[in-house]
Order: structure tokens, then C-alpha cells, then sequence
């Protein structure tokens, strides 16, 4: 009998073993979670063991074509559009429009019409607009290796946007295939959250506010790039921040929701599975301080020629400066080590599962009248300018 992984921590939910799989025998099964596995039809599997030897979360990836070290940049979309609807400083967007201006397409993750995450393809900039902005779930990938594959064999350039894992599960599987035309660009990540949890959180605003959410940002740059704005758009009116919006935020921040394989990834590291990694440069108030305006500043790493290849064309759409490898890393943990899990992380599940998402949104998710009171006060106390004399009296000076 094949199995394909032996523990949840050894699969990312990458799809390349379903897609290799010459006889169809692999769905991919959501786990009381709401996390994708693969599971083997053993009636129909031939026991090729093609899926076994494709994992690249479990057999490792290349780095073959990275640089000893990867380019560092700073880099700030020009058009201020662009920036304020980026989460970061509009990376995504320059290198995407470079793609169109070749006749390409890209992929990456959107919502769709219900607000479920998944991966789709882009012809023109006004179907990137969906795919612009980090979503704080895991994307659910479909079809889009085999869509990747077909672009490719219709000689477009393709950019593929996604974690780091989505982009090493791609390379994998396209390993026979020629990959001239195809631009990796990974994510720094932290972590991929449940999609589970994401419905729960969307149904748990439904209920609350009695309204239907029609838009939903995980950051907004209303009160800056720093600001982490939580923002709902509901009928006439907005909503950011408030206790109720914000609850999935926490958890994810928690880590009790996020993928197990999340805490045993490979790829926190500055070897990247991709031709161009882009992040949000934090710490850059430290060390470069007259670029940084809290609208957004992108950290960009160059791990290839293509990639250099690629940042050399968007050049001119971006404000960039060189920067090193030390300064990048010294604020990313998520190019250092995997993300722990919550010590009570089975204990969160175990709650969810006997009492639903309303009972874990007070417990672990900071909705309960006592944070909410003191979330209030500290508004009063910042509106009148008292919280940093309060804090000095407790420091003692
Ligand atoms: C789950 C997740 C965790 C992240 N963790 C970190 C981190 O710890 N540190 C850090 O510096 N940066 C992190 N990022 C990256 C950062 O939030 C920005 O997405 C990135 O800097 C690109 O910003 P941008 O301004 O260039 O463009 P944007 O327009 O904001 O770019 C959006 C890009 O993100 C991709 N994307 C959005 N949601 C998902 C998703 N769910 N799965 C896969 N791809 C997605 C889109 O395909 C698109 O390429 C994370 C992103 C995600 C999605
Ligand atoms: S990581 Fe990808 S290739 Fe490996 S078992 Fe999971 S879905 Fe299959
Ligand atoms: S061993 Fe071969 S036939 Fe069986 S599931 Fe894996 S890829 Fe499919
Ligand atoms: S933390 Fe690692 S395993 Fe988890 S989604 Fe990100 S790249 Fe994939």
C-alpha cells in the first residue's frame, strides 16, 4: 500500500503528487481543519511511486540556480496608488506589469466570488486587481499546475506568485518541462491559516452584525503600513479593527490555526525556491530610515538571473535601494526558523471541534468584555495623550 505523507508535518498541501499521478488516483481531502492532503485511491493506484519521488516538501528543492547570496533591495512602488492598495511597497504590481507588457499571465491568489481563497490566473490588469493584497489563508491551488503547464506549452511568460511552497511544489512537478518562460516569485511567510477557520470567521461577522460582509481587507493602510488595519466593508458602511473583525487576526498571530506542515517548513531560510522573493522590509525605519514613510516598503530578494533580470525591467516603476542580507534578516524570524506552534494548539482544536468558533473567539481570540474594556480605555487614554506618561510611572522614571 502507498502512502504518500506519514504525518501532517511532511505535507504542504502543494498538489504536484496529484497532478503526477498517471492514473488519477490522488484527491485532495480537507482534514477536520479545513487543510487539502492528498489521499490514494488504492483501487486504482499502480504503485509507480511517481508521488512519492515528486515531494519537494519531504525530498528537498534545488537551489541550483540561486546565487551564493541573494540581492537585497528596498523598493517602493512610484505610483501611490499602487503602493496604498499593496500590502507591502507594490512589488507584486510592478513585476506583474511587466509580464502583461510581454503578452504573459500570472497567478496567484484571490478571492473568489464567496470569499473562498484559491489560486487564478490573470490576463490583464484588471483581473490582477483580485490578486493584489495578502490573504491570511491558504490558498486552495486547484488546477492551476496543470493551467501553469499549459500557459507554458503555449509559449506565454508566466509569472507564478505564491508561498514558498507553492512555488518548490511547481518546480517539481514542471521538472521535465521547459521552464524558460516561467518567473517563481515566493512570499517571506508566515505560515498558511486554516480556510476552515476563515468561513467560521466570516459567518461569525455575519452573525454578529447581522449584515452581509461584501469586502474584506486583512491590511489596509488607513493608519499606515505598520498599522495592521483589519477592515470589513459591510451595506453604507466600513468597520476596522473592532473586536469582532479583528478575532481571526489574533488567532492567526496565535499560531493555533496554522498548517501543522507550517511548523516544520523548509523553506525559512534565505536558499529560496523561487527566481524573486518579495516581503514587507521590516526594520527598514532602522536602517534606512529616510526611505521609509509608513506607506509600505518592499523587501525584494534577487535569487537568480531571472530574477535580475526581472528587477532590472521594473527598475523604473520602483524607488530602490541596495541593502544588505544582515539588515533583511534581522527583523524576518520567517528567514530564520518555522514558526512554532501555540503550546495549547491541540487544546484550541479540541475547543472548536466540542464548542464552535463563538467559544474559541473569546477564549484564544481576545473577543471577551474584559479585552474589550481595556482596548477602550487605552483608546481614551491615547486620545488624551496619557498612555506614555502611564508607562513612564510604571517604569519607574
Ligand atoms: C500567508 C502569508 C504570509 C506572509 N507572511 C509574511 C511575513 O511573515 N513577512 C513578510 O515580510 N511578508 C509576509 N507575507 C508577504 C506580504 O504580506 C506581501 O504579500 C508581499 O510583501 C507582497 O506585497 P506587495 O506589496 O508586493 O503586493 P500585494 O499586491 O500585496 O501582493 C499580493 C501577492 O501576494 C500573493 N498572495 C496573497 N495572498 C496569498 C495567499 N494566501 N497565498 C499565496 N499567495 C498569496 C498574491 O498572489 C500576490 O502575488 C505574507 C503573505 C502571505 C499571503
Ligand atoms: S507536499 Fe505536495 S507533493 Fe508532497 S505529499 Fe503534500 S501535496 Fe503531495
Ligand atoms: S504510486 Fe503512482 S499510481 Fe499510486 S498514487 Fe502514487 S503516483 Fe498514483
Ligand atoms: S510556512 Fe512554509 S509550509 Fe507553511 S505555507 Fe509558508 S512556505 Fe508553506
Amino acid at each position: 500500500m502507498i502512502s504518500v505523507y506519514e504525518n501532517k508535518n511532511e505535507c504542504c498541501g502543494c498538489t504536484a503528487c496529484k497532478f503526477i499521478c498517471p492514473v488519477d488516483a490522488i484527491e485532495m481531502i480537507a482534514d477536520k481543519e479545513g487543510f487539502l492532503y492528498p489521499t490514494i485511491d488504492q483501487t486504482i493506484c499502480i504503485e509507480c511511486k511517481k508521488c512519492q519521488d515528486i515531494c519537494a516538501f519531504k525530498n528537498g528543492y534545488s537551489t541550483e540556480d540561486n546565487f551564493a547570496e541573494p540581492l537585497v533591495f528596498a523598493a517602493r512602488h512610484k505610483n501611490e496608488n499602487v503602493l496604498l492598495s499593496s500590502t507591502s511597497g507594490g512589488a507584486f504590481t510592478a513585476i506583474s506589469d511587466y509580464v502583461f507588457t510581454k503578452g504573459g499571465v500570472i497567478f496567484g491568489a484571490a478571492f473568489d466570488d464567496n470569499f473562498n481563497v484559491t489560486h487564478q490566473i490573470a490576463e490583464d490588469t484588471e483581473m490582477r486587481e483580485r490578486l493584489k493584497g495578502s490573504k491570511y489563508v491558504q490558498s486552495d491551488l486547484k488546477k492551476v499546475y496543470l493551467e501553469v503547464k499549459k500557459s507554458l506549452s503555449d509559449n506565454k511568460l508566466v509569472l507564478f506568485t505564491g508561498t514558498p511552497c507553492q512555488n518548490a511544489g511547481l518546480r517539481a512537478f514542471l521538472l521535465e518541462e521547459s521552464v524558460e518562460n516561467l518567473i517563481l516569485c515566493d512570499l517571506v511567510c508566515h505560515g498558511a491559516p486554516s480556510p476552515l477557520m476563515w468561513r467560521e470567521h466570516l459567518e461569525y461577522i455575519a452573525k454578529k452584525t447581522n449584515q452581509e460582509v461584501l469586502a474584506f481587507s486583512f491590511r489596509d493602510k488607513k493608519i499606515g503600513w505598520r498599522g495592521a488595519n483589519t477592515t470589513v466593508d459591510f451595506t453604507g458602511k466600513t468597520v476596522s479593527n473592532n473586536e469582532i473583525v479583528n478575532v481571526y487576526s489574533k488567532l492567526y498571530f496565535s499560531q493555533t490555526m496554522t498548517r501543522p506542515s507550517c511548523h516544520n517548513c523548509k523553506y525559512t531560510n534565505t536558499r529560496r525556491p523561487s527566481d524573486i522573493t518579495i516581503a514587507d522590509f521590516w526594520g527598514i525605519e532602522d536602517c534606512m530610515p529616510d526611505f521609509d514613510d509608513n506607506k509600505g516598503t518592499s523587501l525584494i530578494l534577487v535569487n537568480t538571473v531571472k530574477g535580475k533580470w526581472i528587477l532590472n525591467s521594473i527598475k523604473e516603476e520602483l524607488s530602490l535601494r541596495e541593502s544588505c542580507l544582515e539588515d533583511c534578516v534581522k527583523k524576518q524570524t520567517q528567514l530564520q526558523a518555522p514558526p512554532l506552534p501555540a503550546p495549547y494548539r491541540q487544546e484550541f482544536w479540541c475547543d472548536y471541534e466540542k464548542h464552535g468558533y463563538g467559544y474559541i473567539s473569546k477564549k484564544y481570540g481576545g473577543n471577551n468584555v474584559k479585552v474589550h474594556l481595556k482596548n477602550r480605555v487605552r483608546a481614551v487614554l491615547i486620545t488624551f495623550g496619557l498612555l506614555g506618561v502611564i508607562k513612564k510611572i510604571r517604569a519607574g522614571n
